[in-house]
C-alpha cells in the first residue's frame, strides 16, 4: 500500500536522500552509525558457522548421490574465486578511474543445483530440517553415511512432510530442488517477478508452484498463512530466518581456503572490501557476518540494490528497518533484477549489520545490463542482472569519499575488492542471449 503524499513529504524532509531516490537517481549512502559504535550485533558466532559447515559436509555424500553435477566436488556445493582482469580494465576505462588494489569476483552464479547464492542458504535450511526430522524419528544418526537419505524408504518418510516458501524465483528454485530431491511435498509461492523458466524447472521436478500477481512480500505472507494451516508443513521464512542466514555465512570458511590457496591476506595492512547484491538481506547479511567472524575486523562491506528496490538502504537510513517499505517513500517497486525485487527488508538483518556495514548504494537496471553484456563478452561469465549490482562498488566507495576517509594510501593499494556474483548460470540460453544483446546495445548508445 502506498502511503499518502503527506507522509512521503515528511520522510523526505527528514532524510533528503529520499528525494533523489524517489526521482530515480542512483545514490550512495554511508553508514555513520558504524563509527558511533564499536559493539557488533552480528547474530552468529564462529562456532555456529563451523557447526553449519560440518552439517553441509555430512550431507555431501547425499548431495553427490542425488545431484550428478556435484559429483566432481564430492557433493560439496562451492563456487570458484575468479580474477576478472579484463572486466577490471573495462570498468576503469568506463569510469575513467583506477581501482586501487586488486579486483576479484566470487562466482556464486556457478554454484551447482540452484545456479545462485540461494544454494547456500536455501539448501542449508532444507537439509537441516530434514536431518532433524530423520534424527527425531530414529532414522538417522550424525555418524552415519548420509547417502542413505537417497533411499526409497527415506523418500517415503519425507513424503509425509511438506515444505513451503515464498520467493521472487531463486530461493524457490533452491528449496524446490532440494526438497524434491529428498522427497518432501514442496510448494513454492512465486511473486510476479519470477521468471517463467524457474517455474517450469520446478514443475518438471514435481514441485507445486503457486503464482501471485503481486510482489514478494505478498507471496511470502500467503505462503506463510497456507503453510500454517497444513499439517506437518514447514515454512522457510526469508523475512525472518536465522537458518538461511547461517547457511549463507558458511561461504566465509570456504573463501578463507580460497584466499589461502592464492596467498591472499586479510589483515590491517590488507583490507578486504566486499560488494554484495541485496534483496531482503539474508544472503548479503549472512555472508558479511560470516566474513567478519572468519577474517576479523578488517573486512568492510557495501550492499547494492536496484534504484527501484532500495529496501535495505531505506530501513537502515531511517532506522525503521522492516517497518518501512519502498512504496512508503514514494518509490515504485520495479526492477529487472528479480533476485533483488524486494520492497521490505528482513526483520532482523538490518539491525544485525547496522553497526558494521559501511554503506549501501543503488544502481539502475540499464547499468546492470551494460555490465551483464561486458561480463559475458570479456570474461565469458554469464550473470543474471541482480548478480552485477556490486560490480561498481569500488567506484562508489571512492567517489563517496569513504575510501580515503577509512583507508591509508598503503592499505588501499593492498586492498582486495571482492564483488559477489550471485546468480545466472541456469538462465536458458535464448534468454541470456537477449539480455547480453540488450546490454551491448545500451553500451554502444
Ligand atoms: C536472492 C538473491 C540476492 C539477494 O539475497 P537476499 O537474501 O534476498 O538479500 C542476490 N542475487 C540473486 C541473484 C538472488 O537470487
Amino acid at each position: 500500500m502506498t502511503k499518502g503524499k503527506q507522509e512521503v513529504d515528511h520522510l523526505e524532509a527528514r532524510w533528503p536522500l529520499i528525494t533523489a531516490m524517489k526521482g530515480g537517481q542512483e545514490v550512495t549512502w554511508l553508514n555513520e552509525q558504524k563509527s558511533m559504535s564499536t559493539e557488533d550485533q552480528l547474530p552468529i558466532q564462529l562456532e555456529e558457522i563451523e557447526d553449519a559447515e560440518a552439517r553441509l559436509r555430512r550431507f555431501a555424500p547425499f548431495l553427490g548421490a542425488v545431484f550428478p553435477e556435484t559429483r566432481d566436488s564430492a557433493g560439496v556445493i562451492e563456487s570458484p574465486l575468479l580474477e576478472i582482469g579484463r572486466m577490471k580494465a573495462f570498468l576503469e576505462a568506463y569510469h575513467q578511474e583506477k581501482i586501487e588494489g586488486q579486483l576479484y569476483m566470487k562466482a556464486d552464479h556457478l554454484l551447482p543445483v540452484a545456479g545462485s547464492v540461494k544454494a547456500r542458504g536455501g539448501m542449508y535450511e532444507v537439509l537441516k530440517h530434514a536431518e532433524q526430522l530423520a534424527i527425531e524419528n530414529g532414522l538417522l544418526s550424525t555418524e552415519e553415511d548420509y547417502s542413505k537419505l537417497a533411499s526409497k524408504e527415506m523418500r517415503k518418510f519425507f513424503s509425509r512432510y511438506s515444505l513451503a516458501v515464498g520467493s521472487t524465483g531463486n530461493l524457490g528454485l533452491s528449496i524446490g530442488m532440494t526438497g524434491a530431491a529428498l522427497g518432501f511435498q514442496t510448494t513454492v509461492h512465486m511473486s510476479i517477478d519470477a521468471k517463467e523458466w524457474k517455474k517450469r524447472r520446478l514443475r518438471e521436478r514435481g514441485v507445486q508452484v503457486i503464482e501471485y500477481a503481486d510482489d514478494y512480500s505478498r507471496a511470502v505472507e500467503e505462503g506463510r498463512t497456507l503453510s500454517a494451516q497444513t499439517k506437518n508443513s514447514f515454512f522457510i521464512d526469508d523475512e525472518h530466518s536465522r537458518e538461511l542466514f547461517l547457511g549463507y555465512s558458511t561461504a566465509a570458511l570456504r573463501l578463507k581456503e580460497q584466499f589461502q590457496e592464492r596467498g591472499l591476506l586479510v589483515d590491517k595492512d590488507h583490507p578486504l572490501i566486499v560488494y554484495l547484491p541485496c534483496g531482503v538481506g539474508g544472503a548479503p547479511g549472512g555472508i558479511f557476518a560470516g566474513l567478519k567472524r572468519v577474517f576479523g575486523e578488517h573486512v568492510y562491506s557495501f550492499f547494492a540494490e536496484p534504484v527501484q528496490a532500495p529496501c535495505m538502504l531505506l530501513g537502515l537510513m531511517t532506522g525503521l528497518h522492516d517497518r518501512i517499505a519502498v512504496q512508503d517513500a514514494g518509490i515504485h517497486l520495479a526492477t529487472e533484477a528479480d533476485g533483488l525485487a524486494v520492497g521490505r527488508a528482513s526483520s532482523f538483518v538490518g539491525r544485525a549489520v547496522a553497526n558494521d556495514l559501511d554503506g549501501v548504494f543503488t544502481i539502475s537496471d540499464d547499468q546492470l545490463f551494460t555490465y551483464l553484456g561486458q561480463m559475458a563478452k570479456l570474461e565469458g561469465e554469464y550473470l543474471e542482472p541482480s548478480a552485477l549490482a556490486g560490480v561498481e562498488g569500488p567506484f562508489r566507495a571512492k567517489r563517496s569519499g569513504w575510501l580515503e576517509r577509512h583507508l591509508t594510501d598503503e592499505q588501499r593499494a593492498n586492498a582486495v575488492n571482492l564483488v559477489w556474483s550471485t546468480g545466472g548460470s541456469l538462465v536458458p540460453q535464448e534468454e541470456m542471449a537477449a539480455m547480453i544483446r540488450k546490454g551491448e546495445q545500451l553500451f554502444s548508445q
